[in-house]
């Protein structure tokens, strides 16, 4: 898809470029509020700057959520520490929308991949598979912008995936040639956690040939989807200790842990304790479960990524390093129908204009408290925005930075 997918006006292109050269001197001279004298100007290039700027989270209130039982009608609000709480520290965006030109999806991949590149593209399934989300990225995820410009390690820069969503498993890197792997972001979820211990169960000697067999086969099945990097599956240190713990905490049954967007909240919130990450993406996922239920899954699965939201809240608060650090951008991935007329009247495939509309907070260190900004915006604006908020120049990005969120 060529530059002018998004028709810009050049109004908004010469502001954009503004921007971008306030992020680059921003990332050069000043990283984070912390002012670099003449002569210890830190290196671009062959050794790059620590990163001192605010940690990120990103939470993609995710499996599509509308506005109706979110933020437009607040007694009724299904996420009510969301809006009555959390939204009034932050900037609010009441009317953010996935562009309804011809080809952008409102779908889960699609719209996390829009979230992280800040580009509408139409992907297809690499594997040609209908409805399948496996996708690769043209242009860099922010992930790599963060570790292409700054001394970040893998294992600081993490996606918290959902379990049965191996498409999204993917989504780490892009195919970008200047980008690409080597500032690739590492994945949390059980998808990973299996190949771990699968890895130990059959290095440890234990199995009797017929475990040994099938699980060297589970293994391998497994492996195998992950076909873009040898040996792909194979995570730092840091994360496979992190494994290791996981392990002596929940055993290996599967069946003590908790499940679902519940499972994302507890896997970030150790993550956050024991990887110390700089930046970080919770693909939430539970309201989708609409698709095979009826309307309660839908708003269950709301009301618990609200409490996902106020446990990754409070732990934020109460830790030293986080708290007066750190910026929250929560987003759904995209919106869902509202198609009376259907038994369960929102799915997300009909390109309905409620399909294209939703919301997003920013809340945090250097960010305006109290607004809510009611003007049309982008949902590829999230990425540039982001960073900006880092300091780092988006060479790639699309959709103007959202300003406003700026204190
Ligand atoms: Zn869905």
């Amino acid at each position: 898809m060529g530059e002018g997918y998004l028709a810009m006006s050049e109004h908004e292109l010469g502001r954009r470029r503004f921007l971008k050269g306030a992020a680059a001197g921003l990332g050069a001279v000043a990283v984070g509020d912390r002012a670099w004298s003449q002569g210890e100007l830190p290196l671009i290039g062959s050794s790059k700057a620590d990163y001192s700027g605010p940690n990120v989270i990103i939470v993609r209130f995710g499996g599509g959520v509308r506005r109706q039982e979110t933020i437009l009608d607040p007694p009724n609000t299904y996420s009510p520490f969301f809006l009555h709480d959390l939204a009034k520290r932050g900037t609010l965006y009441t009317n953010m929308m996935i562009s309804q030109l011809e080809g952008v999806e409102t779908n889960h991949g699609q719209g996390t991949l829009y979230i992280l590149t800040g580009k509408y593209d139409k992907f297809k399934d690499v594997g040609g598979k209908f409805l399948g989300e496996r996708f690769e990225a043209q242009v860099p995820t922010i992930f790599e912008y963060l570790r292409k410009s700054f001394n970040v390690p893998e294992h600081q820069t993490l996606i918290v995936n959902g379990e049965d969503r191996t498409d999204e498993e993917f989504y780490s890197f892009s195919n970008h040639h200047a980008f690409g792997a080597s500032y690739r972001s590492n994945v949390l979820s059980l998808y990973r956690f299996k190949i771990y211990l699968l890895r130990r169960q059959i290095a440890e000697g234990n199995l009797d040939e017929k475990a040994f067999k099938q699980k060297s086969a589970e293994l391998a099945k497994n492996e195998a989807l992950d076909y873009r990097v040898k040996d792909a599956s194979a995570q730092s240190p840091e994360i496979t200790a992190f494994w290791e713990r996981w392990r002596r905490f929940y055993g290996d049954s599967g069946f003590v842990n908790p499940r679902g967007d519940r499972l994302l909240t507890e896997l970030t919130l150790r993550a956050m304790k024991e990887l110390r990450p700089k930046m970080l993406m919770v693909n939430y996922n539970d309201p989708d479960y609409v698709h095979w239920g009826n309307a309660s899954h839908y708003t269950r699965g709301i009301s618990i990524i609200d409490q996902g939201l106020q446990q990754l809240f409070a732990a934020v608060e109460a830790d030293e390093a986080y708290r007066d650090n750190t910026v929250f951008v929560i987003v759904p991935d995209c919106g869902r129908d509202s198609n009376r007329a259907r038994s369960v009247p929102f799915q997300h495939h009909s390109n309905t204009r409620s399909s294209h509309e939703i919301f997003a907070l920013f809340v945090g260190t250097g960010i305006a408290k109290g607004q809510v900004i009611d003007r049309e915006v982008n949902q590829i604006s999230i990425a540039g925005t982001v960073g900006q908020i880092i300091g780092t120049e988006t060479a790639h990005t699309e959709g103007p930075v959202l300003d406003e969120v700026f204190a």
